[in-house]
């Protein structure tokens, strides 16, 4: 029997340890030659504090939110201490940027610390703003609170919507200054994925003409990660072809909650249709189908409805760059796939937003007719969809919720009433209808003013530094389809104070 006083919860979790011999090892992309990366230490942060540590992941990786408040915990995911035999280490990639090629970027602010395993497998980790690298093109190696937050809630908040993304673990503060167009102070964020290779880590070989690392690269990814394409002749077709359907339904999943990237250069996407990369990123509020979240996109390419077509731009970047492996004509056929899988993603994922299972033959015109009427009256996205679900076949006794939101009430009832035609072709009675729809269009996303909220309160704006929101934000993302009637408010439209809030690339 264990002597615990009665009041310490006992940590039954796997010791603290045995992630810490995972990680004192090199990871599997080390495993790679010196051309794919240059092996490096974090640069240390003093006096770090722990913000928050996610509890879902770290039971995924064998940890008890009690090992996230050991020092050891945190001088490790802050990057100042470096366990001996691990191998941490800034990947080298390129990217088309905003459309245009840059020949070499790379992890300029992120060092992968080794692989741990996971319930699901082996999980890479890397500390997001640990330090400056030789990719850090004169820009100081750091990432800041404000953007560190929004990345930890986002990933999670995606991973909530059951949309494939890169995961957070924890989020460590220190004091230390960091400039950017105010002086803010300085975070870390422990990423995690299976890989953080992206469609630039093949650009960077390809435009150098070292045709071998696309090779080796592929070969590693299709051995590590695409399993089921090995040992084929074809196998780098089969490859490409997964890459092509993950990317083209990711997109369409981004779509189906509203949000927006912001940033879908070649060097954010990720090999394994991950959604990569949280920065300027945003869930559209009022329905506008070129919505534009970062505020530095002027042009507009990477606005909502354009996500699709970059999707598939950057598919092309990425095939220019396998052309060693693949013949120039077989990767064209293989990119054809993309258009109809997107589509027909899109249109099944917005059908069951509406609750239509039964196909009909003016599905389509039914879809765009709804998207017109929800961009004329700027409705709220999230909840125009979660609300839809109290709409009956039978009566109008369920309108007001659709009504409510819309101030043009004639133009409200008029596409209520098509809507409710369209629903009498649905065989699945109201309860039934309305709890599948319920399970696909979420209640909670995370809205800016969410996002704000928790970092003024993080950064003590207004008092003493307050780190629960981030927790509380968390947590209710964690299952945006539940109603969670306590946490109501938070899934309401924006207010007054947060029409000024503006997104950029700095961060
Ligand atoms: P992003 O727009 O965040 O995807 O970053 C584009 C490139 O700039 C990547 O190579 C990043 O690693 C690099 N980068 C962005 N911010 C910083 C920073 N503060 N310090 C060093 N490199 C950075
Ligand atoms: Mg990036």
């Amino acid at each position: 029997m264990l002597d615990t006083p009665l009041n310490q919860p006992i940590d039954t979790s796997l010791p603290f340890a045995s992630l810490e011999a995972a990680l004192a090892q090199p990871s599997r992309f080390a495993s790679l030659p010196p051309a794919f990366y240059t092996k490096l230490r974090p640069t240390p942060l003093p006096e770090p504090h722990l913000i928050a540590a996610n509890p879902l992941l770290l039971a995924d990786l064998g940890l008890s939110p009690m090992d996230a408040t050991r020092t050891e915990f945190i001088d490790l995911f802050v990057g100042n201490r470096v366990l001996s035999g691990a191998e941490p280490l800034a990947a080298i990639y390129a990217g088309h940027q905003f459309g245009v090629f840059v020949q070499q970027l790379g992890d300029g602010r992120a060092i992968s610390l080794g692989d741990a395993p996971s319930t699901h497998g082996p999980l890479e980790l890397q500390l997001k703003g640990a330090g400056p690298t030789p990719y850090s093109r004169r820009a100081d190696g750091r990432a800041v609170l404000r953007s560190s937050i929004r990345e930890y809630l986002c990933s999670e908040a995606m991973h909530g919507l059951g949309i494939p993304t890169t995961r957070a673990l924890a989020l460590i503060g220190a004091d230390q200054p960091v400039i950017r167009e105010t002086v803010e102070s300085a975070a870390v964020v422990t990423r995690v994925a299976p890989s953080f290779v992206r469609f630039g880590s093949f650009e960077l070989f390809y435009h150098r003409r070292q045709y071998d690392e696309v090779k080796r690269l592929a070969d590693f990814v299709i051995a590590q990660f695409f399993p089921q394409c090995a040992g084929f002749s074809d196998q780098y077709e089969r490859w490409f072809a997964e890459v092509i359907r993950r990317t083209a339904r990711l997109m369409a999943q981004w779509q189906s909650v509203g949000f927006c990237h912001g940033v879908m250069n070649t060097d954010n996407m990720s090999i394994l249709g991950l959604t990569l990369d949280y920065g300027p990123f945003g869930f559209m509020e009022a329905f506008d189908p070129s919505h534009i979240c970062n505020h530095t996109d002027e042009g507009g390419r990477y606005a909502y409805n354009m996500q699709p077509r970059i999707g598939l731009w950057n598919l092309y970047a990425l095939g220019q760059a396998l052309v060693p492996l693949i013949e120039a004509e077989t990767l064209e056929t293989l990119l054809q796939a993309y258009q109809p899988i997107a589509e027909e993603a899109h249109d099944s994922l917005f059908l069951g937003k509406l609750g239509l299972v039964t196909e009909q033959v003016d599905d389509e015109d039914f879809l765009q007719a709804t998207f017109a009427f929800m961009a004329a009256q700027r409705i709220d996205f999230t909840l125009f969809f979660r609300n839809l679900s109290r709409v009956r076949k039978g009566d109008a006794s369920g309108d007001a919720a659709i009504r409510d939101l819309i101030l043009d009430r004639a133009a409200a009832d008029a596409w209520l009433a098509t809507y409710r035609t369209r629903l009498a072709a649905e065989t699945r009675d109201d309860a039934t209808r309305a709890a599948a729809m319920n399970a696909v269009n979420p209640k909670y996303v995370l809205r800016n003013y969410l996002a704000e909220t928790a970092i003024s309160q993080a950064r003590g704006d207004q008092g003493p530094a307050d780190f629960s929101e981030i927790e509380r934000l968390r947590v209710l993302l964690a299952n945006p389809f539940d109603e969670q009637p306590e946490m109501e408010r938070y899934a309401a439209p924006p207010p007054e104070w947060a029409n000024g809030l503006e997104v950029s690339c700095s961060s």
